[in-house]
């Protein structure tokens, strides 16, 4: 397994509009575009930093994975994703290293990319997401 870089930063938030006041207001970070992912339902803001992003996370219904994170830790970072040359290499690697996986199969994330979440019980807290441009 190959990591690139810190592709970004999740963080979860109430809502992005009202997140943008710090981020981009006072930080100055540009808002570079929203998408909403409907089978995670979430709607994500990407800003880049430097040669990573931080990817802004509000959910779009109460019964999704960003709501259920906020009602349980407060708005606050949800996930480090890691960019791989090859998410399915990476994927069986870590599977063959006893490491639990949330997804043993890639999906499609925002931005066109491949995403999956390795469980946080075998990352010390750290919801990990592997990300690969496709
Ligand atoms: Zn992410």
């Amino acid at each position: 397994m190959k990591i690139i870089k810190v592709d970004h930063i999740g963080v979860a938030v109430n809502s992005i509009e009202s997140s943008l006041k710090f981020f981009s207001n006072t930080l100055g970070l540009k808002l570079e575009g929203q998408e909403t992912v409907a089978e995670q339902k979430v709607t994500t803001a990407f800003m880049p930093v430097g040669d990573t992003e931080v990817e802004l996370l509000q959910s779009t219904a109460p019964d999704g994975p960003i709501a259920g994170f906020i009602e349980k830790k407060g708005e606050g970072v949800q996930h480090v994703a890691f960019l791989v040359d090859n998410i399915e290499e990476a994927l069986k690697e870590l599977e063959a290293k006893g490491i639990r996986l949330i997804d043993k199969v890639p999906r499609m994330g925002a931005g066109g990319k491949k995403i999956a979440f390795v469980h946080p019980k075998d990352t010390y807290g750290v919801l990990v997401e592997l990300c690969q441009k496709v």
